[in-house]
């Protein structure tokens, strides 16, 4: 086995591991079942990486899209490391087959339609495994925010390799959820690793709706930096694409109704771009890697605190200050509650009244933005943050500031 340290430093050319980086791969070096719930942007593909290469064999990485595994490779090959999948889209299946057998490959990635069955298992047990990633494991619980039956299809994999190390790894996960992941996944409770929620370095600003192309336009004016516009709909993004359009900034619509071409080359030229507006449904995001977002905003309520966080989070992974706009009106929870009731099946409707009450108490708040987030994924906040517009102009305080001098004056 090699050092990490070493990988880290001459694969990556990074100096440290970031906060619980370090401890995630510990674990995974000492040959021990790990969940680890990282924010986005925290760094959880290097958790996997770096012990794939330091430990003998090749890591057989889980991850529920093909644009995903596409982006995580290009990035994997980037570093120099050796990485393939094996999906629907992939032609070259006989070349990679080819290099797994030999021990080429440092990275297999393969969806979890594909990683349950018989023949991918005979396939696997070819060659000796450095680990098993399980990545977006929240997919697994029915308590997450996106299940999928077929992570729950994982486990005769897990259990043919008990020997291997299985690291999941998740940004939303609520308490319940970890815990339905550690038992789905055969993870000992010790093998929970949470990193802190927390993004000081994001502003969030949460206000009405009032005339939105004007807001928006304030907003731009006084931002500089590469953004991202979240629409509710691709009607919303088409429209607000073309109003962003004309002021003065570059722009780009995203949306899953577009070509995948199109789509490709947008998303292309937002990842090189210092200035361009991203107005996009939230098909746009999930596996980009763009450090310097300068800001998010939204245009319509997210369907839950899980979501706008994760959205949010898009913005300022290079850690310098950033911004999170979000726009809502009334008419977003009545549409909302409306879809809930007729479109949700009955026994998950609770849960989803439930998410929009918490995003109802996010908006309307009168205290910190970021202690209500904070709380919602079990942190103990701070009683004030400094860093949101309830903190920076407290709307109660100036009330009673106000009274308070007309008392004193009286
Ligand atoms: P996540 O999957 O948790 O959202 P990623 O794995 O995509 O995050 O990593 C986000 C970014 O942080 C990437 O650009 C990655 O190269 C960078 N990164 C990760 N770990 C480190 C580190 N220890 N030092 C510097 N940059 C890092
Ligand atoms: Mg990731």
């Amino acid at each position: 086995m090699q050092d990490p340290l070493d990988i880290l430093h001459t694969t990556f050319g990074f100096s440290d591991f970031r906060g619980v980086q370090a401890q995630v791969v510990d674990r995974v070096m000492a040959g021990q079942h790990t969940l680890a719930v990282m924010p986005t942007g925290a760094g959880k593909s290097l958790c996997y990486q770096v012990p794939a290469l330091a430990r003998p064999g090749t890591a057989l990485v889980i991850s529920p899209l093909i644009a995903l595994m596409h982006d995580q490779i290009r990035s994997a090959e980037g570093f120099g490391i050796r990485a393939a999948s094996l999906t629907s889209a992939d032609d070259n299946r006989q070349e990679t087959l080819a290099r797994f057998r030999a021990g080429e490959l440092d990275l297999l990635y393969a969806a979890p339609e594909r990683a349950s069955s018989e023949s991918f298992r005979n396939l696997i047990a070819q060659v000796p495994l450095a680990l098993i990633a399980i990545d977006e494991a929240h997919c697994v619980s029915e308590w997450g925010h996106d299940f999928r039956p077929d992570y729950r299809l994982l486990r005769p994999l897990l259990d043919r390799f008990p020997g291997v190390p299985r690291l999941a790894l998740t940004a939303t996960a609520d308490r319940q959820t970890r815990e339905d992941i550690l038992h789905q996944l055969g993870i000992p409770d010790e093998g929970l690793i949470v990193a802190g929620f927390d993004r000081p370095n994001i502003r969030y600003h949460i206000r009405p709706r009032d005339g939105l192309s004007g807001q928006l336009q304030t907003l731009l004016a006084n931002q500089p930096g590469a953004g991202i516009v979240y629409a509710p709909t691709r009607a919303a993004a088409e429209k607000i694409a073309e109003q962003v359009g004309k002021m003065g900034r570059p722009t780009g619509v995203y949306h899953a109704g577009l070509d995948p071409g199109v789509r490709a080359r947008a998303q292309a030229a937002f990842v090189q771009s210092e200035d361009m507006v991203m107005v996009a449904t939230i098909a746009f995001g999930m596996g980009i890697d763009k450090p310097d977002v300068r800001f998010v905003a939204h245009a319509g309520l997210p369907k839950s605190i899980e979501a706008y966080y994760q959205e949010t989070g898009r913005a300022g992974r290079d850690g310098d200050p950033s911004e999170a706009h979000l726009f809502w009106g009334a008419e977003d929870f009545s549409r909302a509650r409306a879809r809930v009731e007729s479109e949700v099946p009955e026994d998950r409707r609770g849960g989803e009244r439930q998410r929009l009450n918490a995003m109802g108490a996010l908006v309307e708040a009168a205290g910190c933005r970021r202690a209500i987030l904070l709380r919602h994924f079990g942190e103990t906040p701070p009683e004030s943050c400094g860093n949101c517009d309830n903190c920076l102009e407290p709307p109660q305080a100036v009330d009673a500031t106000e009274i308070a001098r007309k008392l004193l004056s009286a």
